[in-house]
């Protein structure tokens, strides 16, 4: 770990492996020249980067934590947990994940069949196209598919006006549980985060339940800093940190050099009252 008592940590970013558009290595790369001391990949519900993305931090000697993002359904609406530190060569996480991956391509067909009816075709083998793993096929590649058909100016647009509740190209689907999510992170050694809390349709008092049931089944972080919170929300989630005693986490939520807004360790750093998650894995 670090030496420095405040290190660039990155714990959240996505590679060609989900949704994300560049390599393992590239990213380490990015991280590196952006100062990143401490940097985690955590792809959406797949582990298949993480040996690259380890060796490629140790190689340019960044301090590296194991990562996942989980795609759970909680209350009807998705949320995403991450996980850190875990063992990636885990079964049981291995198995939850392919399980969770596993509607994906049903679920895209429908979207495209959606779509469609919206007036917009091939979008199936046009969002395969953009997808780096098959497995993994998800919504922002639909988002960049409409982009370059000319749909949409970007994949802001994209989203806000097909592919969230109440628009033409939105699907529900069921993912993990929230429990299991938890426990397969807590089984594979590593801790389980909440990430971009910011972001959740819920009220305040769903939010309250949100914390507590995490809590409950031993969920121990929150994220604070990361590129889907406004200063005000990392002041927000930063005085949940400390009421419900959870580690506080930062992540850009990195994915592509144009869509990001936030590049890679490029965000305040964590406030100094709160614990930061790699506390524990000193
Ligand atoms: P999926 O797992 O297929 O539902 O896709 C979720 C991904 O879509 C998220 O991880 C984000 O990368 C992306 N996403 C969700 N909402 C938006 C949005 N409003 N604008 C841009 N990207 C979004
Ligand atoms: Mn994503
Ligand atoms: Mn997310
Ligand atoms: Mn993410």
């Amino acid at each position: 770990m670090s030496s420095l008592s405040s290190p660039n940590a990155d714990l959240h970013c996505h590679s060609v492996v989900s949704d994300g558009t560049l390599t393992p290595e590239a990213l380490a790369e990015r991280a590196k020249a952006n100062g990143v001391h401490l940097w985690a990949l955590t792809d959406h519900d797949e582990l298949g980067g993480q040996k690259r993305a380890k060796d490629a931090a140790n190689a340019l000697k960044m301090d590296y934590l194991s990562g996942v993002e989980i795609s759970v359904t909680w209350m009807n609406q998705t949320i995403h947990i991450v996980g850190l530190g875990i063992d990636a060569d885990h079964q049981g996480i291995i198995e939850g994940l392919r399980r969770t991956r596993e509607g994906r391509g049903n679920r895209a067909q429908l979207m495209a069949d959606q779509l469609l009816k919206a007036g917009i075709p091939g979008a199936y083998e046009g969002a395969l196209h953009f997808a780096g793993n098959h497995q993994l096929i998800s919504r922002t590649h639909f988002a960049r598919y409409l982009v370059e058909q000319g749909v949409c100016k970007d994949t802001e647009h994209v989203f806000k006006n097909y592919l969230v509740e109440g628009k033409p190209g939105f699907v529900p689907h069921q993912w993990a549980s929230l429990e299991d999510a938890v426990a397969w992170i807590k089984a594979a050694g590593g801790v389980a985060v909440i990430a971009h809390p910011g972001r959740y349709p819920f009220n305040s008092m769903q939010m309250e339940e949100l914390y507590k049931q995490f809590k409950d089944i031993g969920g121990l972080g929150i994220e604070v800093i990361t590129g889907s919170h406004s200063p005000d929300q990392y002041q927000t989630y930063g005085k949940v940190a400390q009421q419900y005693g959870f580690l506080a986490s930062r992540g850009s939520d990195f994915h592509d050099p144009n869509e990001s807004h936030i590049d890679l360790g490029v965000l305040p750093h964590l406030p100094d009252h709160l614990t930061p998650v790699w506390s524990v894995f000193h």
